[in-house]
């Protein structure tokens, strides 16, 4: 089962220029069979929706509900997933395992230090792994509080430098590695992802096949 990691929707990712319903029809036609959304959810996205905590939660929700819609159409697996930054901070960490009514227990996630999100996304049953450690922007974050690192991720208008990330993996034999292609236009398709030799069908059979590294990375 090949797997998109990694994907943002126009609708919620201020950055993104390609809608839930379009990506997922992209992925199919690059014979994915399964996408996580993995939307920003950090205060300037959340800020600049109006209502109440639990408004702005349903509101997020809305860029993984059109795309899981669109995939139960087209039978592509639509899978929840977060990519979250910390206030004050400008690390990324994408979450997985998680399901979307966690939010609306923790609207204010990205108010958390690093510790914080490791436990509670933990007690939920996720994993936190660190986007593209190793952007200019980025730093690698104490290795205690991580379960994995993106070691590849394929978006072009980025030097992630992903051998950095790769080295930084191997050195933290708790650690597990991801691939994806951090897509937010329509030329980032399938430049990264993962491919697992089973059919998953739920948050938790992914974040299960993650932890068994029970994969290959596309790189
Ligand atoms: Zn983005
Ligand atoms: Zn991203």
């Amino acid at each position: 089962m090949k797997v998109e990691m990694h994907m943002h929707t126009s609708e919620i990712s201020p950055c993104a220029a390609v809608r839930a319903i379009e990506g997922v029809r992209e992925y199919k036609k690059a014979s994915y069979n399964g996408i996580v959304i993995t939307d920003h959810f950090n205060d300037y996205v959340l800020n600049g929706f109006i209502g109440s905590d639990r408004e702005k939660v349903a509101r997020f929700l809305t860029g993984y509900e059109m795309a899981k819609e669109q995939g139960e159409e087209l039978g592509i697996t639509v899978f929840f997933g977060i990519e979250t930054c910390l206030l004050g901070a400008q690390n990324d960490f994408l979450l997985y395992g998680l399901q979307p009514e966690f939010l609306y227990e923790y609207p204010k996630l990205y108010s958390l230090s690093i510790k914080e999100l490791h436990q509670v996304v933990g007690e939920a049953g996720g994993i936190v792994v660190q986007a593209h450690p190793y952007r200019g922007y980025c730093t690698i974050e104490d290795p205690k509080y991580l379960d994995g690192v993106e070691v590849y991720n394929g978006n072009p208008r980025h030097n992630s430098r992903n051998h950095l990330a790769k080295d930084f993996a191997k050195h933290y034999p708790h650690l597990i590695e991801t691939s994806g292609s951090d897509y937010h236009q329509l030329s980032d398709l399938a430049s990264g992802g993962m491919i697992f030799p089973r059919e998953l069908h739920t948050e938790t059979e992914l974040k299960e096949a993650l932890l068994a590294r029970d994969y290959e990375l596309i790189q």
